[in-house]
């Protein structure tokens, strides 16, 4: 079996997925780049993410070829490949409709700012919103892709959230920071006064810190 470890990745981190909040039934979609083969594992387009085994996880090639499995691969491949593309520093992507992330999506507002030091050490800086695209098109993934630039996230208007990383873990990383600011941005909000956001040199201090920080629940994921 091709990819095995990395599709096994993917089957242990959906159900971490599924247990944050972050993604339900087979909403949303994971993906490993690796390297050595030039094969990518990622979610398929059927199966909910409870009932997924280590086959029903594809294997496609950098032009999203199916090489292996029993299913075509979810329909938001092109976002996902567009990273492999064009960026030598992403290993993992990951897509999806986390609440607080899409509600800020449709709000107009051009960036996410860092408020919380969780995010200043997961995402370094600010977070875009790339225009409107049509889910599934390559148009879609190209504006998410520019409007990422060398960053490892942006949201994706009036649709939801893409993190990258060299590694899934660290693609699960800035999902959840991204959605944590989202959240207590929310609440913030609710709770008057003006919402401060953090310093632009603490939040370089900080993102240098959080290179080497991996979360427990993370950590505990990838054991399984
Ligand atoms: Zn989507």
């Amino acid at each position: 079996m091709l990819l095995k470890k990395q599709r096994t990745k993917i089957i242990a981190m959906g159900k971490q997925f599924m247990a944050a909040g972050l993604v339900h039934d087979g909403q949303g979609n994971l993906s490993i780049y690796d390297s050595a083969s030039g094969y990518i594992a990622i979610t398929p387009s059927a199966v909910p993410y409870a009932e997924r085994e280590i086959e029903d996880i594809c294997v496609v090639n950098l032009q999203g070829e199916l090489i292996e499995g029993r299913w075509l691969p979810t329909s938001e491949i092109a976002l996902h490949l567009i990273f492999y593309q064009q960026r030598n520093d992403v290993q993992a992507v990951v897509h999806t409709h986390a609440a607080f992330a899409t509600a800020f999506s449709i709000t107009g507002q051009a960036v996410l700012p860092i408020l919380l030091n969780e995010s200043a050490m997961a995402l370094g800086g600010p977070v875009p919103v790339a225009p409107y695209g049509r889910p599934g098109t390559q148009e879609l993934a190209q504006l998410t892709c520019d409007a990422a630039k060398d960053g490892n996230a942006a949201i994706m208007a009036h649709h939801g959230l893409v993190t990258v990383g060299s590694s899934l873990r660290e693609a699960y990383r800035a999902t959840l920071a991204v959605e944590a600011t989202a959240q207590a941005l929310f609440y913030a909000r609710g709770m008057g006064g003006v919402v401060q956001a953090l310093d632009d040199d603490e939040v370089f201090s900080l993102y240098e810190m959080g290179k080497n920080y991996v979360p427990q629940e993370v950590q505990r994921a990838l054991k399984r």
